[in-house]
């Protein structure tokens, strides 16, 4: 029972240990293609905004051109914009002066008349000599146009003199509806989410909407998304704030930029074959287990009650099947061995042969079964007066008993055998019968004075009886 146990416990922890590794490799896998993805998007986006930072750039080279004002205002709009027909998802692209007054727009030769001096971009580069690219919250546009509504980011650079003073700003504006249709074109399966965050953790697209309104939020204060910022680029797993749903969680920083694309694959499909697999291999291997401590359990009991049979039969054929005391064969070991024993330690060994009187008579007289009662009487007075642990009671034959009595002398055999013969003239019978029995005891001892053989032994104690029935029975005689 304990080796199927163990044998149990080491096949839990192997199939535990297996599925650990299953779980660990199916969420490499996964990770291995969320960062595949996002390294698409970063690639695709990055290739975007460079277009962008590139009309930025030609802009801001062409606005310096002094030639430039002195031609017609058609060829210096062309000028200024022509490559800003490149960039996808555009807006308008703006030459602004250091007033935030619009000098060119990409939309119309004639520019529009409205300020942008408060808007935060031109306050971000009027505060600031930096002339890197600077990207905007997601913002939507007032206006009656037809993409009103819609949520855009801009990009803008500052123009600065070559002693870093602050000529103006050139933007351009992206509708945020390039990251839609960027992520529509990936298949992430059911439940997982395609995001991208700036680093204020404020939300530019999302698919699919897990909340309505989402987008312009800051969720810079939602615990994945502050340990997104914190480190950049990684992988974890954890629960989603928004829907409470486990997700994989795969990000990283588009080149150098303040935007993160995070990618968060659903749990249910990460994990959804490795917990089908997990409930058939647990499901087989609890019915294993069972099965098997059931087999264990079923062989140990049949193991016992074999060992209680066998324990059973040995008592059998060590038993007198009328008297219960030990039977010849019993004896005959004892006696060999009792006699070996008393031939290495020196100590006397006596031996008793006991013969019922007249048990034939008492057996016609009475009947068979009274027979065999007094028989078991008889058995039980020896037997209650043989008490050592070392001596032993055996059915020689018949109506005949034997006692071996290890370590024990002639004088105190003979007491034994006078106690025996006592008690059984004084054995209470049955009513009707009044004779009661009697029995004859013939004594044979060995000493180390006499050193007898075994065979001398049973012949002294056998001739011993004889001479006590010829003295009228019911009596003790000892060889001298
Ligand atoms: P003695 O005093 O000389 O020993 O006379 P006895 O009649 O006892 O001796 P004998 O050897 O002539 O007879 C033995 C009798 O013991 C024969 C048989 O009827 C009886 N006997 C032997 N075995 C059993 C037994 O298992 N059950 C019963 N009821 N009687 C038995
Ligand atoms: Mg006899
Ligand atoms: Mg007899």
């Amino acid at each position: 029972m304990l080796v199927s146990t163990l044998t149990v416990i080491a096949i839990l922890c192997i199939v535990t240990f297996l599925l650990i590794r299953e779980h660990a490799n199916a969420q490499q896998a996964a990770t291995r293609s969320a960062t595949t993805i996002v390294q698409l998007i970063n690639a695709d986006v990055l290739r975007t905004i460079e277009l962008y930072d590139l009309t930025l750039q030609g802009l801001i080279a062409a606005a310096r051109r002094d030639d430039l004002k002195q031609v017609f205002p058609q060829i210096r709009h062309m000028a200024l914009f022509d490559r800003s027909t490149t960039a996808r998802f555009k807006g308008d692209v703006l030459l602004l002066d250091p007033h935030g007054q619009v000098l060119a727009d990409s939309s119309a030769i004639e520019p529009g008349t409205g300020s942008y001096a408060e808007r935060d971009f031109f306050l971000e580069h009027a505060a600031r000599p930096d002339t890197r690219m600077f990207i905007s919250p997601p913002f939507k546009l007032q206006c009656e146009c037809e993409l009103n509504g819609e949520w855009r980011i801009t990009f803008s650079r500052r123009i600065s003199t070559s002693t870093g003073g602050f000529l103006g700003v050139a933007v351009a504006s992206m509708r945020l509806s390039y990251f839609d249709q960027l992520f529509n074109s990936l298949d992430i399966g059911t439940g997982s989410t395609l995001s991208i965050i700036n680093a204020d953790g404020i939300l530019l697209a999302q698919k699919p909407d897990l909340e309505n309104d989402a987008i312009g939020k800051s969720f810079a204060k939602r615990p994945n998304v502050e340990r997104i910022l914190r480190d950049g680029n990684g992988s974890f797993d954890s629960v989603s704030s928004i829907d409470a749903q486990r997700r994989l969680y795969t990000f990283a920083r588009v080149g150098n930029l303040p935007l993160t694309v995070i990618v968060a694959l659903s749990g249910d499909e990460v994990f959804g074959t490795w917990k089908r697999t997990a409930i058939v291999i647990s499901g087989a291997t609890g019915v294993l287990c069972i099965g098997l401590l059931w087999l264990s359990g079923l062989l140990c009991r049949e193991l016992r009650l074999r060992r209680h049979a066998e324990k059973e039969l040995a008592q059998l054929a060590a038993t007198d099947a009328l008297t219960g005391v030990a039977n010849r064969r019993i004896l005959d070991l004892t006696l060999r061995h009792e006699w070996f024993r008393a031939q290495r330690s020196g100590q006397p060994l006596s031996l008793l042969m006991i013969d019922a009187d007249h048990f034939k008579a008492f057996n016609d007289q009475h009947g068979h079964q009274a027979g065999d009662d007094a028989l078991r009487a008889i058995a039980k007075v020896i037997s209650d007066n043989v008490r050592r642990p070392a001596d032993m009671v055996a059915r020689y034959g018949g109506e005949e008993f034997s006692v071996v009595l290890a370590e024990t002398d002639s004088a105190g055999a003979q007491l034994i055998a006078e106690h025996i013969r006592v008690a059984v003239e004084q054995l209470p019978f049955a009513a009707g019968v009044e004779s009661p029995v009697t029995v004859s005891i013939g004594l044979g001892t060995w000493t180390t004075a006499n050193d007898v053989s075994l065979e001398q032994l049973l012949f002294a104690a056998d001739k011993a009886l004889y001479q006590a029935k010829e003295r009228g029975r019911n009596r003790v005689v000892a060889t001298p």
